[in-house]
C-alpha cells in the first residue's frame, strides 16, 4: 500500500460533510455502474448528499474503464475537460479518479492531469469513501494503492439509479486470463460473494418493491469455483427460485462464459417463474485457431452446441454476444469463420468490438498485425451482418402476445422489456405506467423497433 499526502493551497477553507455534494461519473461495464451505486451509498452513509448534476458536485468521482485503449483515452479526456471547468464553476471542488483505469494506469494519471485530488484503484474499493472524506476535510491530495486485492467479497448496500431495476454482483474479479483482456489485471481473481448476502440482498429488493434483478459476475457461471464449489451457480439459481416463490420479479444474469455454460442452466431457467430466458453468451471469434489464441476455452462446435441446445430447449429466448475482430493473426478465413457462426447462431443482441491491444496482457507480446482500415473494414461488415439477421427473424414476432416490464418513458412513448430481453415501445397511449407489467400484442415497425399493444 501506498499512501501519499499532498498539501493542498493552504489557504483552502476545510470542507464540511454535511453540506458537500457527489456526483459519480461511471464508465464501462454494468460491473462499475454497480461499483459507483455502492460507493454512492458509502458516500451518503458519510453525510454527503447526491448533487443534482456534475457541474453542480463538490465531490466528483469518476470511476473508469481500462478495458479498451479507446475508453481509457476517453476518460482520461473528459477527467482533463472537467478539471478545466471546475476552476471557475467551482473551485473548491474535490476530483476523485478510481477504478480499473486507477489500477491499472496510476503514474500515466498523475503524470498528466494534476489536479486529481484523489487517486485510488479498484482493490482498495471500500476504502475509497474514507479518502475521499479526508481530501474533502482536510484539503489533502491522497493517492492511495492496495497491491494486493482483498480477500473476501461482501460488498452489502447500493444507491440505486433506479427503482425498477437493480444490479446484484455476485462475483468479482476474474480467474479467466484470456489473452486479450485487462479484467483480471485490473481486478484480480474472483471472489464469491457469500449465499447469505446474495439472499439478504434479494430480500431487500423484493421489499423494496423492485421488479427486475440482475445478477453480475465477469464469469457468473463460475459463482462459487473460488471456494471450491462446483455447480454451485446452478444450486443458487435452484435457491432464488426458491427464495422468490410467488413473488412476481424477474432475475436475470450476466455475463455468461460459453466454458462454464452447462445444460443444466438451461433446464433450471426452462422450469422457472423468476429466471429470465436472455443468454449472454460471449463468443469473441468463430475460428477455433483465435479461440486458441484468445485462450477462451472452447471451440465453435462446442459453442453453437450450446446456442443450439437454448434455442432447442427455450424456444422464446434470446441470445447477446460479444464478438472482437482484428485480433493479432485473424485471416480473412478466420474471420468469415466468424460470420459463419454468427449466422448459425442468430444472435439477437451483440456488443461488437475492434481489437485492442492492452499492456500487460498475453496477446500483447503479439504483433498487432491487422491495418486499421483491415479491422474497420471487418466491424462494419460484421454489424452488417447482425442487422440483417436481425431484421429477417423481426416478422416472426408479427401477432405474437409477449408479458413486458414497462421500464421507460422518453418523449412521452412508453416501453419496456420482455423476459427475454426484447425492447417494445407501445404503440398508443394507454393506462401503462412505469414499473407495470402487461400482456401486449407484437408488431415489428420501422427503424427495426418493435412495437407492442396492450392487450385490453
Ligand atoms: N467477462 C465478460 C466480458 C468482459 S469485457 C466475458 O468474459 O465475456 C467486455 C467485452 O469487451 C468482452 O467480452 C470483449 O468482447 C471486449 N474486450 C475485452 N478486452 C478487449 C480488447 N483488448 N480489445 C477489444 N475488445 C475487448
Ligand atoms: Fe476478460 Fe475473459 Fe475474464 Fe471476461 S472471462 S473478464 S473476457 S478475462
Amino acid at each position: 500500500m501506498n499512501l501519499v499526502e499532498i498539501k493542498r493551497k493552504p489557504d483552502f477553507p476545510a470542507g464540511k460533510v454535511a453540506e458537500a455534494t457527489f456526483w459519480v461519473e461511471t464508465f464501462g461495464c454494468q460491473m462499475n455502474k454497480s461499483r459507483s451505486e455502492h460507493l454512492s451509498y458509502r458516500l451518503q452513509e458519510l453525510g454527503f448528499s447526491p448533487a443534482e448534476e456534475s457541474g453542480e458536485a463538490d465531490i466528483l468521482v469518476f470511476n473508469t474503464c481500462a478495458v479498451r485503449e479507446h475508453a481509457a483515452e476517453r476518460a482520461i479526456s473528459i477527467i482533463s475537460k472537467f478539471a478545466r471547468e471546475r476552476k471557475e464553476k467551482n473551485p473548491d471542488s474535490i476530483i476523485v479518479v478510481c477504478g480499473c483505469l486507477g489500477q491499472l494506469e496510476r503514474e500515466k494519471l498523475l503524470g498528466k492531469d494534476r489536479e486529481i485530488n484523489v487517486l485510488a484503484g479498484t482493490h482498495n474499493w471500500e476504502k475509497i469513501p474514507l479518502l475521499i472524506k479526508k481530501a474533502w476535510q482536510e484539503k489533502v491530495k491522497i493517492v492511495d494503492f492496495q497491491e494486493e486485492p482483498p480477500s473476501l467479497y461482501e460488498e452489502k448496500g447500493y444507491r440505486y439509479s433506479s427503482k425498477i431495476s437493480a444490479y446484484l454482483p455476485i462475483t468479482f474479479g476474474c480467474d479467466n486470463f484470456c489473452s486479450y483482456c485487462v479484467v483480471p489485471y485490473t481486478t484480480g481473481k474472483q471472489r464469491s460473494k457469500p449465499r447469505e448476502i446474495i439472499e439478504e440482498e434479494l430480500k431487500n429488493l423484493v421489499e423494496e418493491g423492485f421488479r427486475e434483478v440482475t445478477l453480475l459476475g465477469q464469469n457468473v457461471n463460475s459463482y462459487g469455483r473460488d471456494r471450491e464449489r462446483e455447480g454451485a451457480f446452478e444450486e443458487l439459481l435452484l435457491d432464488i427460485e426458491e427464495w422468490l416463490r410467488g413473488i412476481k420479479i424477474w432475475v436475470c444474469f450476466l455475463t455468461s462464459h460459453p466454458r462454464d455454460f452447462t445444460e443444466d442452466i438451461v433446464k433450471i431457467v426452462k422450469d422457472s417463474s423468476v429466471l429470465c430466458p436472455y443468454f449472454h453468451l460471449p463468443l469473441q471469434a468463430g475460428s477455433n485457431k483465435i479461440l486458441q489464441l484468445m485462450r477462451r476455452g472452447y471451440t465453435r462446435e462446442d459453442y453453437l452446441n450450446k446456442i443450439n441446445f437454448i434455442r432447442k430447449s427455450i424456444p422464446s429466448a434470446r441470445i447477446g454476444t460479444d464478438i472482437i475482430v482484428g485480433f493479432p493473426g485473424e485471416t480473412d478465413s478466420d474471420f468469415r469463420e466468424t460470420l459463419d457462426v454468427v449466422r448459425e447462431a442468430q444472435f439477437d443482441v451483440a456488443y461488437t468490438y475492434v481489437y485492442s491491444p492492452r499492456p500487460g496482457t498475453a496477446a500483447y507480446l503479439l504483433e498487432d498485425d491487422i491495418p486499421v482500415c483491415e479491422k474497420k473494414e471487418r466491424l462494419h461488415i460484421l454489424n452488417d451482418t447482425l442487422r440483417s439477421i436481425y431484421q429477417e427473424k423481426l416478422p416472426s414476432l408479427q401477432g405474437k402476445v409477449m408479458e413486458i416490464l414497462i421500464d421507460q418513458e422518453e418523449g412521452g412513448l412508453l416501453s419496456g422489456r420482455g423476459a427475454n430481453n426484447l425492447r417494445v415501445y407501445l404503440k398508443e397511449l394507454s393506462s401503462a405506467e412505469v414499473g407495470e407489467w402487461r400482456e401486449v400484442v407484437l408488431t415489428p415497425g420501422e427503424g427495426n423497433k418493435v412495437y407492442g399493444s396492450v392487450k385490453r
